[in-house]
């Protein structure tokens, strides 16, 4: 099978991007023994559009397309793609919907425009986006397969390795398989750079990274003639990477979320957490319960957002919020000890912090958030600067907290 890629958008004609997306796709497909024959931009021009996808479906088996899936005017690949085979863009309910639920996650106000992205070629093969609005697409003419990708490579490489990786496995000569990794407490230029050997160096399995809110995924792909020796190979890769970046790794396999796997950890330890939250609001509590089996490990958490509250419902000394804040080491201290001896878990966590994006000092910014742990013979806090939104800062605070759970429940080094 030939493969063309077809890099969209003006940003890379102007030299103002470079076209990593490309470069990736190539490095991948290759490495899946897959050729790429021709490598092709194109600025965001219905008439060059066109042509340009006439003259790939011309001479590949399949066409990669990356960028134009946006909202606005000038994002037609999907339509230009749509008209090339012939077929019409019809609404997809479950496309609108993840839409949606992600501008309300984000509490953004979502313009009726990117309602146009849910719009998807008739009888296509719909890929799935969870790092961004727009969702990928695979069409399949008589002559021809048309992969549509988004453009941000924080969309683009996921949705490929997980989605598109097993729809190519049909026309490969071995099979594919992929394992997940993930790490939490070290940042992706960090396991860049302690991994750069594997990352870099190997070609079968391959390891990937990808950056998500709060931790690094993983991915490691084997090729192989057999389900059998692919999944063998994927092993020492796996052990390779767990030695070398120790108990920063959380999670492997399936259902490795953290929330799954603090539930887990709890479960098979035979603890019960609990959580006092400030800035999280619940969060923590809400991860915990999401999961089935939670009621196990988890019977109460604690949602202290004013002053008075986490006097009343932890015991925080009243002198304590007066004299060093409510975004203090010491409130964070005294609220996971009240929440621990109140609920009677064995393991609680703490959260205080300023989500924003208002309500910073020059003291205490935006971003500034206590953690806290209190269990048998461990009692500590934790200062954090989190960059970025509202949702980010409460997001990274509740993934620290649950983390510190599954270090105490495993009996490792309490840090972060
Ligand atoms: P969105 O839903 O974000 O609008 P899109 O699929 O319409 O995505 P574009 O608008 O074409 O994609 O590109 C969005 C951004 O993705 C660009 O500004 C650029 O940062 C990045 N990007 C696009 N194409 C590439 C590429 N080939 N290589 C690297 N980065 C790219």
């Amino acid at each position: 099978m030939t493969f063309e890629l077809l890099s969209v958008g003006t940003e890379l004609l102007l030299g103002s991007i470079v076209n990593t997306n490309a470069q990736y796709l190539s490095r991948r497909l290759s490495e899946l023994g897959f050729n790429v024959y021709y490598t092709t931009v194109v600025g965001d021009n219905p008439e060059r559009l066109k042509a340009a996808l006439e003259i790939a479906a011309g001479r590949a088996d399949a066409v990669i397309t990356t960028g134009g899936l946006g909202p606005t005017g000038d994002d037609l690949t999907k339509e230009t793609i749509a008209e090339y085979c012939g077929v019409k863009c019809v609404p997809d309910e479950e496309s609108r919907q993840r839409i949606i639920d992600r501008f309300k996650r984000g509490n953004m106000y979502m313009p009726s425009s990117n309602f146009k992205q849910a719009e998807m070629p008739e009888g296509c093969i719909i890929l799935k986006n969870d790092n961004g609005t727009a969702p990928g697409a695979i069409v399949e003419s008589d002559s021809c397969k048309f992969i549509m990708l988004p453009g941000p490579p924080s969309e683009m490489k996921p949705m490929f390795d997980e989605q598109v990786i097993p729809y190519l496995e049909q026309f490969s000569d071995g099979v594919i398989r992929s394992k997940s990794i993930r790490v939490f407490g070290l940042g992706e230029s960090a396991v860049d750079e302690m991994l750069s050997n594997l990352i870099n160096n190997s070609t079968n399995p391959t390891v990937a990274p990808y950056a998500k809110t709060g931790q690094v995924e993983l991915r490691i792909t084997a090729k192989a003639d057999t389900v059998d020796e692919a999944k063998e190979m994927l092993k020492p890769m796996q052990q390779k990477i767990e030695e070398i970046l120790g108990d920063r790794v959380y999670g492997t396999g399936i259902d490795n979320s953290m929330e799954n796997v603090v539930v887990k950890t709890l479960r098979d330890k035979g603890l019960k957490a609990t959580c006092a939250e400030s800035c999280t609001g619940g969060l923590i509590a809400e991860k915990i319960t999401r999961i089935p089996g939670s009621s196990d490990c988890f019977d109460c958490g604690y949602v202290t957002y004013s002053n008075v509250q986490k006097a009343d419902m932890l015991g925080v000394n009243p002198d304590t919020l007066t004299k060093f804040g409510a975004v203090s080491e010491q409130t964070a201290l005294e609220m996971s000890k009240g929440a621990r001896e109140r609920s009677m878990a064995d393991i609680a966590v703490a959260v205080t912090g300023i989500a924003g994006p208002g309500g910073g000092t020059p003291d205490k910014p935006v971003g500034l958030v206590y953690v806290s742990i209190c269990a048998k013979g461990v009692h500590k806090a934790f200062k954090l600067n989190i960059n970025g939104s509202r949702d980010n800062v409460r997001e990274r605070t509740s993934l620290q907290a649950l983390d510190l759970i599954r270090r105490c429940a495993l009996g490792l080094e309490i840090k972060i």
